[in-house]
């Protein structure tokens, strides 16, 4: 148990730089008998809730090692309001090869990945035509989002390249390829929507709006819900950004069986649902980018 919460050797990572310099370490039953020769039961008795003093050495071998990894970060700036960022992102990371299988991720988060892509290329082409956006956008594919949305926490605890004052949102894209399976009611054309209204008001009606006039997709609200157990506000990129009051959307269609297994292959998206999504992912960043002033956060914790 104190293997896998603590990750003694289950290789579990975390952002360097970012570690508040605390060691602690476990002890069993028998060390406290070494320790203070008692037994765990008195010790308890005697002890309990209170800071007890003791001399020992204590002989450890760290087994951490060091790994690098990049973001990938792209910004088109801004014709009238360049200081002002709209994050479009999505994880560029996935499990990787395990006993020889690879994880393909298709659509976790291949879907979100070529999302940014196509986006950033629609902006990119309405620029060269002379019809750039006013603020800028920030395409940000990150990495270690599987290992604990370690990517986006250090873009944001770390080294944001654009300062998190001047950003206006966050749109973040993770999985959109696909339909969930235990959704039963509604249209296929749908995406679950997470985050708009929880910062502020202003962003989830211009999302409303958009999705109304342009892209058409049926938002539903059943993971916006703070009872939900699932807790998906909290699990993917843009919650490093939520908790720094910048006003986030996430775009999820849910999970299905082949959520984290090798069988999250292309084959199986549905090119139609990640064309419609991505649509509204960009009308939504386009507005966000063009309308007169930058969006009120009204409901900062
Ligand atoms: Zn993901």
């Amino acid at each position: 148990m104190a293997a896998l919460r603590f990750g003694a050797s289950t290789g579990r990572m975390t952002l360097a730089g970012n570690d508040n310099g605390m060691f602690y370490f476990l002890v069993n039953t028998e060390t406290v008998k070494a320790i203070f020769n008692e037994d765990v039961k008195e010790f308890n008795k005697t002890f309990n809730n209170k800071t007890v003093k003791a001399n020992f050495d204590l002989d450890f071998t760290n087994n951490a090692k060091d790994l690098s990894s990049e973001n990938v970060a792209a910004i088109i700036r801004g014709t009238e309001k360049p200081d002002e960022y709209i994050v479009v992102s999505a994880h560029l990371d996935h499990e990787g090869v395990k006993d020889g299988e690879v994880y393909n991720g298709a659509d976790d988060d291949g879907s979100g990945t070529v999302a940014v892509l196509e986006i950033a290329e629609a902006f990119a082409k309405a620029k060269k035509d002379g019809h750039g956006p006013k603020r800028s956008i920030v395409f940000l594919n990150v990495t270690g989002e599987e290992k604990g949305l370690l990517g986006s926490q250090h873009y944001t605890d770390n080294d944001p390249i654009f300062p998190l004052a001047n950003t206006v949102a966050n749109l973040n894209i993770d999985m959109i390829g696909r339909v969930d399976p235990k959704r039963k009611t509604g249209d296929r054309n749908y995406i679950y929507l997470i985050g708009s209204d929880k910062l502020s008001t202003e962003l989830h009606n211009i999302s409303e709006e958009v999705n109304t006039k342009y892209a058409k997709v049926e938002l539903d609200y059943t993971y916006n819900d703070d009872n939900d157990p699932n807790r998906f506000y909290y699990r993917s990129d843009h919650y490093n950004f939520a908790k720094n009051n910048i006003p986030v959307i996430f775009y999820f269609n849910g999970t299905h069986d082949d959520y984290h297994r090798p069988s999250d292959t292309p084959d199986k998206i549905e090119y139609d649902l990640l064309e419609n999504r991505t649509r509204l992912v960009f009308y939504t960043a386009w507005e966000l980018a063009n309308r007169a002033s930058r969006i009120i956060v009204d409901k900062a914790e």
